[in-house]
């Protein structure tokens, strides 16, 4: 019998991540439907059942298990999400929903976020048909809707209807084929400054809310939010994104409004965040209102979970293990580990340092890999399971 990773085929690799970049599915302003043919398509043609999980018109996620799923064999899920975010698309040097390949890498939006992690999670599938491989684990792919706004339409509204079940996760976003157990969380807020209006003649006279927000501004940026960093997310961040204030030049401001974006560590709710804003923003002595516009938590699966060694050598060969590292961003991935403490790691070809620039791309080299690691994971993750099935949870 064939080796499963040794009948990955990259080219076909390339031309479902293509198919998928020729799928225009921009969030916003959302609409995942014209993909769900294309991949009702490939997922049918692999044996699977196929469903569409659609909780608002044009919000459609695709549910596809192989195998019965009826709890007599461990059932690994693949969660990717199908929306891509928006273009610039003079800023782009190649059409960006073509899928044009250039000097080894596939270009297009959601080459590498995440198209081509999907495309690579699929290829590993039909490797292990092609091998003539016998599964004994369920696999259930859920390629849902609306990662890039919060997953309200997709993952979360999943898990509202009670619709995830599984006994480990692989998320495959860009992870630069390393093993993602951890991510930051994100608060997005408001914060409006009021001042006193006056003449611009006469500062001093007046009270002037955009030399608050300079200096609001300032200490935001210059904040240690906590005092140590995290062993694989770093120290958390603030980011002042939108600054907006005032009237004219000749008339001192009496109000200006900032928005700022706030990583948070695992562990640490909206509150905490909130009133650590306000503990930056309390002695600088301005008069303001913090509004939140939102917040992902953080999320994280314990190092020491057997299925993140597991995956290491999965991803990395035995010997020499794949590293363990951190996101400092957010993935559906913290649905799965803190609402369902499903394990959950985030592997996946291709960079974050590219995902939503223009000439985003994944190295064709990566999705090989990336799909031959999958192969691998599907052909012996039973195995594992049933070695360690006190530990995994
Ligand atoms: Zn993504």
């Amino acid at each position: 019998m064939t080796n499963a990773r040794d009948a990955v085929d990259t080219g076909r690799c390339v031309d479902l991540a293509t198919a998928m970049i020729q799928c225009d599915t921009r969030n916003p302003p959302g609409n995942e439907s014209p993909i769900i043919p294309l991949m009702t398509d490939v997922m049918k043609g692999l044996g699977a059942d196929v469903e569409v999980f659609e909780p608002a018109a044009g919000r459609p996620s695709l549910l596809a298990t192989v195998g019965p799923c009826d709890r007599s064999r461990p059932i690994l899920m693949i969660n990717g999400h199908l929306d891509v975010v928006p273009v610039t698309e003079s800023e782009w040097s190649v059409p960006p929903f073509a899928g044009v390949v250039r000097d080894g890498k596939l270009m297009g939006r959601g080459a590498c976020d995440m198209k081509g992690g999907i495309a690579a999670a699929i290829e590993g599938l039909r490797a292990c048909l092609d091998a003539g491989v016998r599964l004994d684990t369920d696999l259930v792919f859920h390629l849902v809707a609306d990662e890039e706004t919060g997953g309200r339409w997709g993952t979360a509204a999943l898990l509202n209807a009670g619709r995830i079940t599984a006994d480990a996760a692989v998320v495959p976003e860009p992870s630069e084929l390393g093993v993602c157990i951890a991510e930051r969380g994100v608060l997005l807020a408001r914060i409006e400054i009021f001042g006193r209006a006056g003449h611009g003649s006469d500062p001093a006279a007046a009270h002037s809310a955009v030399a608050d927000a300079a200096r609001v501004t300032q200490a935001l940026h210059l904040a240690h939010f906590d005092p140590e960093p995290h062993l694989l997310l770093g120290l958390p961040s603030c980011n002042v994104g939108v600054i907006r204030g005032g009237t004219a030049p000749n008339v001192v401001a009496s109000h200006c409004v900032l928005e700022v974006d706030r990583r948070v560590l695992p562990g640490q709710t909206c509150e905490d965040a909130v009133d650590s804003l306000r503990a930056i923003l309390d002695p600088l002595g301005v008069s303001y209102s913090l509004e939140v516009l939102g917040f992902a938590e953080a999320s994280e699966l314990a190092a020491e979970n057997p299925f993140v060694g597991y995956l290491q050598e999965v991803c990395g060969g035995v010997g020499t293990p794949t590293p363990v590292r951190g996101l400092c961003l957010g993935t559906d991935a913290r649905f799965l580990r803190n609402q369902l403490d499903i394990p959950t790691v985030v592997y996946g070809p291709g960079s974050m340092t590219v995902a939503h620039a223009a000439d985003e791309y994944v190295a064709v080299a990566e999705l090989t890999k990336a799909a031959e690691s999958f192969a691998g994971l599907y052909t012996s993750f039973a195995r594992f399971f049933a070695e360690s099935v006190a530990g995994i949870t």
